[in-house]
């Protein structure tokens, strides 16, 4: 029997064609909601899911009874519902590492531009307003030889401190679960208690993941902690921030500057006051959204669901007890 497998995200012609070579597919290019009564269908007669960006519910999972894997294109999986997925013995896969330098790069790009105001000053290069030598209104502040707080210190963070610490010169400190020795002997790093890193770094950056422990882990209260001067980006999940309270941040000098690709709700609404503030730089959602790095994750999914439902272990795999339940 050829399996069938649902794919949501937009997918190249190469992707597609290596699953229609195995399964038959049911493709919903840039699918908006799982509330398409098309969607529902094919998904009642699945034995796969290939996607990104939808938020799957136990409610959906029981609508899919045939339903053996799902093969994220994300590292994130906040979307997914891990307990009922492995319950079910359903297999969750992802794609860690083939976006991390990418990610890390969209950290080093916000760190640079909100530092030293570039887009700012791009827009007013823009409007014509450059008539003299720039004075200290248009100033900036250094980023090398600073202090990096990393919130979060596993694939991304270790990778946004790299760039810090040898590229920059940068003292890192860092907040995670679990202590990392390796990375403390090769980038000098140090481990400390959050509030400690909040009060001293002059660049906070989040990048642990969303759970029921991470939502709104930067609040009012860890604003309150930072210096005035610090800058803050988020390259994680917009919901690990409590946006209100960094908007008063922002708004009451509280922080310097924020950098941001990821927000409460997305696409972020026009009418947040985010994207009009001079000393917010909000990207829309492009941490891994190179060319390159996509192309990577597409494939890394597919190579991920072909395994799985050959009954093969998949190369990065989320619920390793669903697969330990199956074998
Ligand atoms: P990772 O390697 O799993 O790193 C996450 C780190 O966070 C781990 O070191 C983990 O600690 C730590 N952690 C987890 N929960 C924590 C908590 N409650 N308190 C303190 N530390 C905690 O994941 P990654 O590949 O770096 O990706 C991180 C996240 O970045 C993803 O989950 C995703 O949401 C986000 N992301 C965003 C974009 C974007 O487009 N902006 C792109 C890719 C990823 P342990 O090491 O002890 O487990």
């Amino acid at each position: 029997m050829t399996k069938r497998i649902v794919a949501y995200s937009r997918l190249k012609p190469t992707h597609l064609d290596q699953l229609r070579q195995r399964f038959h597919v049911d493709y919903f290019e840039a699918l908006k909601n799982t509330d398409d009564p098309g969607f529902r269908e094919a998904l009642g007669r699945a034995h796969g899911i290939v996607g990104s960006s939808l938020a799957i519910t136990p409610e959906l999972l029981d609508q899919a009874p045939h339903l053996e894997a799902i093969a994220s294109i994300s590292v994130g999986y906040d979307n997914y519902p891990v307990e009922a997925l492995t319950q079910r013995g359903i297999l969750l896969c992802n794609t860690p590492d083939v976006l991390t330098e990418t990610t890390a790069d969209t950290g080093f790009l916000l760190i640079m531009t909100t530092a030293r105001r570039a887009v700012e000053l791009a827009e007013f290069v823009k409007r014509g307003e450059w008539r003299e030598s720039i004075g200290e209104a248009q100033f900036g502040s250094d980023v090398h030889g600073k202090t990096l707080g990393m919130i979060g210190f596993g694939r991304i963070g270790a990778a946004v401190a790299r760039r810090g610490a040898l590229g920059f010169g940068m003292q890192v400190l860092y907040s995670n679960a679990s202590p990392k020795p390796d990375l403390e002997r090769e980038l000098g790093a140090t481990r400390c208690e959050m509030d400690d890193l909040l009060a001293r770094a002059d660049f906070v950056c989040v990048t642990v993941p969303l759970s029921a422990e991470t939502t709104h882990l930067i609040g009012a209260r860890e604003f309150g902690l930072m210096k005035p001067s610090a800058i803050f980006v988020n390259i994680a999940r917009g919901k690990v921030v409590d946006e209100t309270a960094l908007i008063a941040a922002l708004e009451t000098g509280g922080i310097r500057a924020a950098g941001l690709d990821v927000f409460e709700r997305e696409p972020l609404s026009p009418e947040s006051p985010l994207p009009h503030m001079s000393n917010v730089v909000a990207l829309p959602h492009i941490g891994s959204a190179t060319h390159e790095t996509r192309d990577a994750m597409a494939q890394r999914a597919v190579d991920n669901i072909l395994l799985a439902l050959e009954g093969k272990r998949p190369i990065s795999l989320v619920n390793e007890a669903a697969w330990r339940e199956r074998s």
